[in-house]
Protein backbone atom coordinates (compact mmCIF):
# COMPACT_ATOMS: atom_id res chain seq x y z
CA UNK A 1 0.00 0.00 0.00
CA UNK A 2 1.65 3.69 -0.65
CA UNK A 3 1.77 6.53 1.07
CA UNK A 4 -0.14 10.06 -0.06
CA UNK A 5 2.71 12.24 1.56
CA UNK A 6 5.81 9.89 2.05
CA UNK A 7 8.09 12.00 3.61
CA UNK A 8 5.69 13.12 5.95
CA UNK A 9 4.21 10.15 7.00
CA UNK A 10 7.81 8.41 7.66
CA UNK A 11 9.98 11.13 8.73
CA UNK A 12 12.12 10.79 11.37
CA UNK A 13 11.20 11.33 15.08
CA UNK A 14 13.62 14.27 15.56
CA UNK A 15 12.32 15.51 12.17
CA UNK A 16 8.70 15.16 13.43
CA UNK A 17 9.90 17.04 16.58
CA UNK A 18 11.62 19.86 14.72
CA UNK A 19 8.81 20.49 12.50
CA UNK A 20 6.25 20.60 15.03
CA UNK A 21 8.30 22.79 17.68
CA UNK A 22 8.50 24.99 14.31
CA UNK A 23 4.92 24.96 13.74
CA UNK A 24 3.86 25.08 17.86
CA UNK A 25 5.50 28.14 18.45
CA UNK A 26 4.17 30.20 15.46
CA UNK A 27 0.63 28.96 16.27
CA UNK A 28 0.79 29.97 19.77
CA UNK A 29 1.68 33.56 18.90
CA UNK A 30 -0.58 33.76 16.21
CA UNK A 31 -3.50 32.38 18.86
CA UNK A 32 -2.67 34.61 21.64
CA UNK A 33 -2.09 37.70 19.26
CA UNK A 34 -5.66 37.04 17.57
CA UNK A 35 -7.74 34.97 20.42
CA UNK A 36 -8.61 36.94 23.29
CA UNK A 37 -10.54 34.56 25.11
CA UNK A 38 -7.29 32.31 24.68
CA UNK A 39 -4.32 35.29 25.70
CA UNK A 40 -6.86 36.11 28.70
CA UNK A 41 -6.03 32.04 29.46
CA UNK A 42 -2.67 32.37 29.04
CA UNK A 43 -2.40 35.49 31.27
CA UNK A 44 -4.20 33.59 33.99
CA UNK A 45 -1.50 30.99 34.23
CA UNK A 46 1.09 33.52 33.61
CA UNK A 47 2.47 32.05 30.28
CA UNK A 48 3.35 34.19 27.31
CA UNK A 49 4.21 32.68 24.42
CA UNK A 50 7.77 32.53 24.19
CA UNK A 51 7.34 30.07 27.65
CA UNK A 52 6.42 27.65 24.54
CA UNK A 53 9.81 26.50 22.33
CA UNK A 54 9.01 23.07 22.05
CA UNK A 55 6.37 20.23 22.75
CA UNK A 56 7.71 19.64 25.96
CA UNK A 57 6.54 22.97 26.87
CA UNK A 58 3.02 22.32 25.85
CA UNK A 59 1.94 21.69 29.82
CA UNK A 60 2.64 25.01 30.50
CA UNK A 61 -0.47 26.20 28.32
CA UNK A 62 -4.38 25.82 29.61
CA UNK A 63 -6.53 23.11 28.55
CA UNK A 64 -9.43 23.52 26.60
CA UNK A 65 -12.63 22.11 27.27
CA UNK A 66 -16.40 21.95 25.29
CA UNK A 67 -17.03 24.03 28.16
CA UNK A 68 -14.73 26.91 26.42
CA UNK A 69 -16.58 26.17 23.50
CA UNK A 70 -19.60 27.25 24.66
CA UNK A 71 -18.43 29.74 26.35
CA UNK A 72 -17.03 31.57 23.28
CA UNK A 73 -20.21 30.21 20.92
CA UNK A 74 -19.97 30.83 17.88
CA UNK A 75 -17.06 31.81 16.87
CA UNK A 76 -15.01 33.31 19.84
CA UNK A 77 -11.76 30.63 19.19
CA UNK A 78 -11.46 31.71 15.57
CA UNK A 79 -8.06 32.64 14.74
CA UNK A 80 -9.06 35.07 11.16
CA UNK A 81 -11.27 37.30 10.23
CA UNK A 82 -14.48 35.66 9.22
CA UNK A 83 -14.17 36.99 5.40
CA UNK A 84 -11.26 34.14 5.31
CA UNK A 85 -13.47 31.43 6.48
CA UNK A 86 -14.72 29.86 3.78
CA UNK A 87 -16.50 27.04 4.98
CA UNK A 88 -18.67 26.47 8.50
CA UNK A 89 -19.02 23.44 10.18
CA UNK A 90 -20.33 21.98 13.28
CA UNK A 91 -20.21 18.76 15.39
CA UNK A 92 -23.71 16.14 15.83
CA UNK A 93 -24.59 17.83 18.78
CA UNK A 94 -24.40 13.84 20.67
CA UNK A 95 -23.76 15.86 23.80
CA UNK A 96 -25.13 18.86 24.10
CA UNK A 97 -24.80 21.80 22.60
CA UNK A 98 -23.09 21.99 18.72
CA UNK A 99 -19.05 23.11 18.11
CA UNK A 100 -18.60 25.17 15.35
CA UNK A 101 -15.64 25.02 13.40
CA UNK A 102 -14.22 27.47 10.77
CA UNK A 103 -11.71 26.11 7.88
CA UNK A 104 -10.01 28.77 5.58
CA UNK A 105 -9.13 27.38 2.08
CA UNK A 106 -5.97 26.21 3.46
CA UNK A 107 -7.64 24.43 6.66
CA UNK A 108 -9.64 22.57 3.95
CA UNK A 109 -6.14 21.95 1.74
CA UNK A 110 -5.13 20.29 5.04
CA UNK A 111 -8.21 17.84 5.81
CA UNK A 112 -7.83 16.68 2.05
CA UNK A 113 -4.28 15.78 2.61
CA UNK A 114 -5.26 14.19 6.46
CA UNK A 115 -7.72 11.95 4.42
CA UNK A 116 -6.26 11.38 1.35
CA UNK A 117 -3.48 9.91 3.73
CA UNK A 118 -6.28 7.57 5.25
CA UNK A 119 -7.54 6.18 2.12
CA UNK A 120 -3.93 5.39 0.37
CA UNK A 121 -3.34 3.81 3.44
CA UNK A 122 -6.12 1.69 2.51
CA UNK A 123 -4.61 1.23 -0.83
CA UNK A 124 -7.46 3.31 -2.38
CA UNK A 125 -5.90 4.83 -5.73
CA UNK A 126 -7.98 7.29 -8.78
CA UNK A 127 -8.96 3.94 -10.01
CA UNK A 128 -11.06 3.25 -7.27
CA UNK A 129 -14.52 4.37 -6.92
CA UNK A 130 -15.27 6.30 -3.63
CA UNK A 131 -18.84 5.81 -2.24
CA UNK A 132 -19.17 8.28 0.40
CA UNK A 133 -22.57 7.64 3.12
CA UNK A 134 -21.48 9.79 5.64
CA UNK A 135 -23.93 12.89 6.13
CA UNK A 136 -23.02 15.82 4.11
CA UNK A 137 -23.98 18.74 5.81
CA UNK A 138 -22.86 20.48 8.92
CA UNK A 139 -21.43 17.04 10.17
CA UNK A 140 -17.74 16.87 9.41
CA UNK A 141 -17.84 13.14 7.81
CA UNK A 142 -19.46 13.68 4.27
CA UNK A 143 -17.16 16.45 3.66
CA UNK A 144 -13.61 15.72 4.95
CA UNK A 145 -13.43 12.00 3.27
CA UNK A 146 -14.80 13.90 -0.11
CA UNK A 147 -12.44 16.55 -0.27
CA UNK A 148 -9.59 12.79 0.35
CA UNK A 149 -10.88 11.39 -2.37
CA UNK A 150 -11.21 14.43 -4.75
CA UNK A 151 -6.97 14.82 -4.47
CA UNK A 152 -6.63 11.44 -4.89
CA UNK A 153 -8.60 12.17 -7.78
CA UNK A 154 -11.17 8.95 -7.18
CA UNK A 155 -14.26 8.61 -8.90
CA UNK A 156 -16.48 10.59 -6.03
CA UNK A 157 -19.82 8.48 -5.30
CA UNK A 158 -21.56 11.46 -2.93
CA UNK A 159 -24.49 9.23 -1.78
CA UNK A 160 -24.62 10.83 1.57
CA UNK A 161 -27.24 9.17 4.19
CA UNK A 162 -30.63 7.51 3.59
CA UNK A 163 -32.40 4.90 1.53
CA UNK A 164 -30.37 2.09 2.39
CA UNK A 165 -31.57 0.32 -0.41
CA UNK A 166 -30.58 2.57 -2.82
CA UNK A 167 -27.51 2.65 -1.19
CA UNK A 168 -26.91 -0.88 -2.15
CA UNK A 169 -28.32 -0.77 -5.68
CA UNK A 170 -25.43 1.79 -6.29
CA UNK A 171 -22.73 0.18 -4.54
CA UNK A 172 -23.54 -2.93 -6.69
CA UNK A 173 -24.66 -1.15 -10.40
CA UNK A 174 -22.00 1.79 -9.80
CA UNK A 175 -18.66 -0.54 -8.61
CA UNK A 176 -18.12 1.44 -5.23
CA UNK A 177 -14.98 -0.05 -4.67
CA UNK A 178 -14.56 1.78 -1.05
CA UNK A 179 -16.76 3.10 1.18
CA UNK A 180 -16.85 5.31 4.22
CA UNK A 181 -20.01 5.41 6.93
CA UNK A 182 -20.29 5.03 10.42
CA UNK A 183 -19.67 0.95 11.61
CA UNK A 184 -23.05 0.73 12.70
CA UNK A 185 -24.15 1.82 9.32
CA UNK A 186 -22.16 -0.44 7.34
CA UNK A 187 -23.93 -3.04 9.32
CA UNK A 188 -26.90 -2.03 8.55
CA UNK A 189 -25.84 -2.05 4.71
CA UNK A 190 -24.77 -5.54 5.08
CA UNK A 191 -27.89 -6.15 6.73
CA UNK A 192 -30.30 -5.01 3.43
CA UNK A 193 -27.74 -6.45 1.41
CA UNK A 194 -29.10 -9.98 2.75
CA UNK A 195 -33.03 -8.99 2.52
CA UNK A 196 -32.16 -7.94 -0.88
CA UNK A 197 -30.85 -11.19 -1.72
CA UNK A 198 -27.49 -9.39 -2.78
CA UNK A 199 -24.49 -11.18 -1.42
CA UNK A 200 -20.70 -9.53 -0.99
CA UNK A 201 -19.57 -11.33 -4.53
CA UNK A 202 -22.07 -9.20 -6.18
CA UNK A 203 -20.46 -6.05 -4.98
CA UNK A 204 -17.17 -4.86 -5.24
CA UNK A 205 -15.52 -3.48 -2.26
CA UNK A 206 -12.49 -3.40 -1.14
CA UNK A 207 -12.46 -2.08 1.79
CA UNK A 208 -14.10 0.54 4.06
CA UNK A 209 -12.58 3.51 6.24
CA UNK A 210 -15.58 3.46 9.39
CA UNK A 211 -15.66 5.80 12.28
CA UNK A 212 -16.88 8.70 14.08
CA UNK A 213 -18.26 5.96 16.98
CA UNK A 214 -16.67 3.55 18.92
CA UNK A 215 -16.55 0.39 17.67
CA UNK A 216 -14.69 -3.17 18.78
CA UNK A 217 -12.39 -5.83 17.27
CA UNK A 218 -15.57 -8.23 17.20
CA UNK A 219 -17.63 -5.94 15.04
CA UNK A 220 -14.89 -5.65 12.62
CA UNK A 221 -14.83 -9.14 12.18
CA UNK A 222 -18.78 -8.37 11.24
CA UNK A 223 -18.39 -6.17 8.85
CA UNK A 224 -15.40 -7.69 6.83
CA UNK A 225 -17.03 -10.82 6.93
CA UNK A 226 -20.35 -9.76 5.83
CA UNK A 227 -19.59 -6.82 3.42
CA UNK A 228 -16.23 -8.82 2.33
CA UNK A 229 -14.36 -6.08 2.42
CA UNK A 230 -10.97 -5.10 5.07
CA UNK A 231 -12.54 -2.93 7.68
CA UNK A 232 -10.55 0.15 8.71
CA UNK A 233 -10.86 2.57 11.23
CA UNK A 234 -10.72 6.22 11.18
CA UNK A 235 -11.02 8.95 13.89
CA UNK A 236 -11.74 12.46 13.96
CA UNK A 237 -13.20 15.04 15.57
CA UNK A 238 -15.20 18.24 14.42
CA UNK A 239 -13.35 20.79 17.15
CA UNK A 240 -9.86 19.42 15.56
CA UNK A 241 -10.59 18.95 12.35
CA UNK A 242 -13.78 16.23 11.35
CA UNK A 243 -12.60 12.75 10.07
CA UNK A 244 -8.48 12.02 9.27
CA UNK A 245 -6.96 13.29 12.39
CA UNK A 246 -5.85 9.86 12.50
CA UNK A 247 -6.66 7.25 10.49
CA UNK A 248 -5.54 2.93 10.22
CA UNK A 249 -3.30 1.17 8.00
CA UNK A 250 -3.82 -2.05 6.90
CA UNK A 251 -2.10 -3.36 9.92
CA UNK A 252 -4.88 -3.09 11.74
CA UNK A 253 -3.60 -2.33 14.75
CA UNK A 254 -4.28 1.36 15.96
CA UNK A 255 -4.90 4.87 13.64
CA UNK A 256 -1.80 6.80 13.26
CA UNK A 257 -1.98 10.19 14.23
CA UNK A 258 -1.47 12.88 11.55
CA UNK A 259 0.98 14.24 13.69
CA UNK A 260 2.71 16.95 11.72
CA UNK A 261 -0.77 18.73 12.03
CA UNK A 262 -1.83 17.59 15.43
CA UNK A 263 0.34 17.43 18.99
CA UNK A 264 -1.46 14.43 20.84
CA UNK A 265 -0.83 14.08 24.81
CA UNK A 266 -2.45 11.94 27.39
CA UNK A 267 -3.73 12.98 30.60
CA UNK A 268 -5.33 11.99 33.41
CA UNK A 269 -8.98 13.00 32.95
CA UNK A 270 -8.84 13.76 36.67
CA UNK A 271 -6.47 15.77 37.22
CA UNK A 272 -5.40 16.84 34.09
CA UNK A 273 -1.74 15.81 34.38
CA UNK A 274 0.43 14.79 31.27
CA UNK A 275 0.87 10.68 31.28
CA UNK A 276 4.14 9.39 30.02
CA UNK A 277 3.70 7.96 25.79
CA UNK A 278 1.53 4.44 26.47
CA UNK A 279 -0.37 5.15 29.33
CA UNK A 280 -4.48 5.28 29.05
CA UNK A 281 -5.66 8.53 29.22
CA UNK A 282 -7.77 11.07 27.72
CA UNK A 283 -6.48 11.90 24.47
CA UNK A 284 -5.97 16.38 24.39
CA UNK A 285 -5.12 17.51 20.95
CA UNK A 286 -3.25 21.10 19.66
CA UNK A 287 -3.78 22.06 16.05
CA UNK A 288 -0.37 23.50 14.93
CA UNK A 289 -1.10 24.21 10.73
CA UNK A 290 -5.06 25.17 11.79
CA UNK A 291 -5.51 28.80 10.39
CA UNK A 292 -9.29 29.52 11.27
CA UNK A 293 -10.07 27.27 14.71
CA UNK A 294 -6.19 26.20 15.61
CA UNK A 295 -7.93 24.87 19.19
CA UNK A 296 -4.70 24.69 21.72
CA UNK A 297 -4.79 21.51 24.05
CA UNK A 298 -8.28 20.60 23.51
CA UNK A 299 -9.36 17.78 25.71
CA UNK A 300 -11.33 15.30 23.55
CA UNK A 301 -13.17 13.40 26.79
CA UNK A 302 -11.39 10.37 24.49
CA UNK A 303 -9.89 7.89 25.94
CA UNK A 304 -7.32 6.15 24.17
CA UNK A 305 -3.79 4.87 24.69
CA UNK A 306 -0.83 5.75 22.23
CA UNK A 307 1.76 3.81 20.73
CA UNK A 308 4.95 4.93 19.57
CA UNK A 309 7.11 2.21 17.55
CA UNK A 310 7.86 1.37 13.91
CA UNK A 311 5.01 0.23 12.04
CA UNK A 312 5.00 -2.48 9.85
CA UNK A 313 3.48 -0.33 7.00
CA UNK A 314 6.85 2.25 7.02
CA UNK A 315 4.61 5.15 9.12
CA UNK A 316 6.56 6.59 11.84
CA UNK A 317 3.44 8.60 12.90
CA UNK A 318 2.05 7.77 16.40
CA UNK A 319 -0.55 5.08 16.46
CA UNK A 320 -4.28 5.43 19.22
CA UNK A 321 -5.55 2.41 19.75
CA UNK A 322 -9.21 2.26 19.01
CA UNK A 323 -10.47 5.15 21.37
CA UNK A 324 -12.89 2.75 23.81
CA UNK A 325 -15.24 5.53 24.61
CA UNK A 326 -15.80 8.88 25.66
CA UNK A 327 -14.77 9.78 29.32
CA UNK A 328 -18.72 11.25 29.30
CA UNK A 329 -20.06 7.57 27.79
CA UNK A 330 -18.57 5.70 30.55
CA UNK A 331 -21.26 4.61 32.47
CA UNK A 332 -20.67 4.11 35.96
CA UNK A 333 -23.05 1.15 37.53
CA UNK A 334 -23.46 0.32 41.01
CA UNK A 335 -19.66 1.77 41.32
CA UNK A 336 -18.61 -0.18 38.31
CA UNK A 337 -16.94 1.82 35.49
CA UNK A 338 -17.87 0.07 32.22
CA UNK A 339 -17.83 1.72 28.27
CA UNK A 340 -20.64 0.36 26.14
CA UNK A 341 -18.11 -0.93 23.76
CA UNK A 342 -16.60 -3.50 26.31
CA UNK A 343 -20.54 -4.68 26.72
CA UNK A 344 -20.46 -4.86 22.65
CA UNK A 345 -17.26 -7.10 22.70
CA UNK A 346 -18.53 -9.59 25.19
CA UNK A 347 -22.08 -9.38 23.18
CA UNK A 348 -20.29 -10.45 20.08
CA UNK A 349 -17.83 -12.94 21.26
CA UNK A 350 -20.50 -15.15 22.35
CA UNK A 351 -21.62 -15.69 18.50
CA UNK A 352 -25.54 -15.87 18.53
CA UNK A 353 -26.58 -12.36 18.83
CA UNK A 354 -26.52 -10.04 16.39
CA UNK A 355 -24.24 -6.37 16.75
CA UNK A 356 -27.23 -4.44 17.36
CA UNK A 357 -28.11 -3.48 20.90
CA UNK A 358 -29.44 -1.04 23.50
CA UNK A 359 -28.23 -0.34 26.78
CA UNK A 360 -30.90 0.89 29.17
CA UNK A 361 -29.03 2.11 32.78
CA UNK A 362 -32.48 3.42 35.32
CA UNK A 363 -32.42 3.58 39.09
CA UNK A 364 -34.81 1.57 40.59
CA UNK A 365 -34.67 2.34 44.48
CA UNK A 366 -31.89 3.78 44.88
CA UNK A 367 -30.36 0.94 43.22
CA UNK A 368 -28.68 1.55 39.33
CA UNK A 369 -30.41 -1.86 37.07
CA UNK A 370 -28.70 -2.05 34.01
CA UNK A 371 -30.75 -3.67 30.90
CA UNK A 372 -29.24 -4.81 27.48
CA UNK A 373 -31.60 -5.63 24.71
CA UNK A 374 -29.80 -7.94 22.26
CA UNK A 375 -30.71 -9.23 18.79
CA UNK A 376 -30.68 -12.87 18.44
CA UNK A 377 -29.71 -13.69 14.59
CA UNK A 378 -33.20 -15.18 12.71
CA UNK A 379 -32.33 -18.67 12.38
CA UNK A 380 -31.24 -18.68 16.17
CA UNK A 381 -35.01 -16.95 17.11
CA UNK A 382 -37.14 -20.02 15.12
CA UNK A 383 -34.50 -22.74 16.76
CA UNK A 384 -34.60 -21.79 20.26
CA UNK A 385 -37.81 -20.28 21.33
CA UNK A 386 -37.99 -22.71 24.39
CA UNK A 387 -34.17 -21.90 25.18
CA UNK A 388 -34.33 -18.00 25.23
CA UNK A 389 -33.94 -17.81 29.08
CA UNK A 390 -31.44 -20.06 28.92
CA UNK A 391 -29.36 -18.00 26.34
CA UNK A 392 -30.53 -15.16 28.69
CA UNK A 393 -28.80 -16.22 31.99
CA UNK A 394 -25.81 -17.59 30.08
CA UNK A 395 -24.55 -13.60 28.38
CA UNK A 396 -25.57 -12.38 31.95
CA UNK A 397 -22.95 -14.80 33.30
CA UNK A 398 -20.69 -13.81 30.79
CA UNK A 399 -21.01 -10.04 31.28
CA UNK A 400 -20.92 -10.71 34.80
CA UNK A 401 -17.53 -12.79 34.93
CA UNK A 402 -16.02 -10.18 31.73
CA UNK A 403 -17.19 -6.88 33.40
CA UNK A 404 -18.34 -7.43 37.09
CA UNK A 405 -21.33 -6.39 37.00
CA UNK A 406 -24.86 -8.30 37.08
CA UNK A 407 -27.27 -7.07 34.25
CA UNK A 408 -30.75 -8.87 32.58
CA UNK A 409 -30.54 -9.60 29.05
CA UNK A 410 -33.21 -9.58 26.75
CA UNK A 411 -32.93 -10.91 23.72
CA UNK A 412 -35.14 -9.01 21.25
CA UNK A 413 -36.70 -10.52 17.73
CA UNK A 414 -34.22 -9.77 14.72
CA UNK A 415 -34.79 -5.91 13.46
CA UNK A 416 -36.76 -4.88 16.90
CA UNK A 417 -33.51 -1.93 18.06
CA UNK A 418 -34.06 1.17 15.63
CA UNK A 419 -30.92 1.28 12.89
CA UNK A 420 -29.29 4.40 12.78
CA UNK A 421 -28.09 6.33 9.45
CA UNK A 422 -25.19 8.18 11.78
CA UNK A 423 -23.54 7.39 14.82
CA UNK A 424 -25.67 4.65 16.64
CA UNK A 425 -27.74 5.44 19.78
CA UNK A 426 -26.57 2.77 22.18
CA UNK A 427 -27.11 3.57 25.84
CA UNK A 428 -30.26 5.49 27.38
CA UNK A 429 -29.84 6.19 30.34
CA UNK A 430 -33.13 7.32 32.14
CA UNK A 431 -30.72 7.74 35.68
CA UNK A 432 -30.73 11.27 34.18
CA UNK A 433 -34.59 12.05 33.70
CA UNK A 434 -34.99 11.16 37.70
P1 LIG B 1 -20.30 14.89 18.32
O1 LIG B 1 -19.36 15.36 19.39
O2 LIG B 1 -21.54 15.68 18.29
O3 LIG B 1 -20.53 13.40 18.29
P2 LIG B 1 -18.31 14.73 16.20
O4 LIG B 1 -18.78 14.22 14.90
O5 LIG B 1 -17.33 15.81 16.17
O6 LIG B 1 -19.59 15.23 16.95
O7 LIG B 1 -17.78 13.49 17.03
C1 LIG B 1 -16.44 13.27 17.33
C2 LIG B 1 -16.34 12.15 18.31
O8 LIG B 1 -16.76 10.91 17.72
C3 LIG B 1 -14.95 11.87 18.82
O9 LIG B 1 -14.59 12.74 19.84
C4 LIG B 1 -15.08 10.44 19.29
O10 LIG B 1 -15.68 10.37 20.55
C5 LIG B 1 -16.03 9.83 18.29
N1 LIG B 1 -15.27 9.13 17.25
C6 LIG B 1 -14.93 9.59 16.04
N2 LIG B 1 -14.25 8.64 15.34
C7 LIG B 1 -14.13 7.57 16.15
C8 LIG B 1 -13.53 6.29 16.02
N3 LIG B 1 -12.94 5.90 14.91
N4 LIG B 1 -13.60 5.47 17.09
C9 LIG B 1 -14.21 5.84 18.23
N5 LIG B 1 -14.80 7.02 18.40
C10 LIG B 1 -14.77 7.89 17.37
ZN1 LIG C 1 0.97 1.50 10.00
Amino acid sequence: MGYWQENLECMSIDELRTLQNERLRETVERVYKNVKYEQDKMKELGVEPGDIKTYEDLYKLPLLTKQDLRDTYPYGLFAVPMDEVIRLHASSGTTGKQVVAGYTQNDIGIWGDCCARALTAAGATKSDFMHVSYGYGLFTGGFGVHHGAEKIGMTIIPVSTGNTQRQVNIIKDFGSTYICCTPSYALFIAETMKEMGVTKDDIGLKAGLFGAEPWTEEMRREIEDKLGCKALDIYGLTEIMGPGVSFECTEQSGMHINEDHFIVETIDPDTGKVLPEGEQGELVFTCITKDAFPLLRYRTRDIGVLKREKCSCGRTLVKMLKPMGRSDDMLIIRGVNVFPSQIESVLLNLGNTNPHYQIIVDRVNNTDTLDINVEISADMFSDVVSSLETQEKKIAGQVLSTLGISAKIHLVEPKTIPRSEGKAVRVIDKRKLH
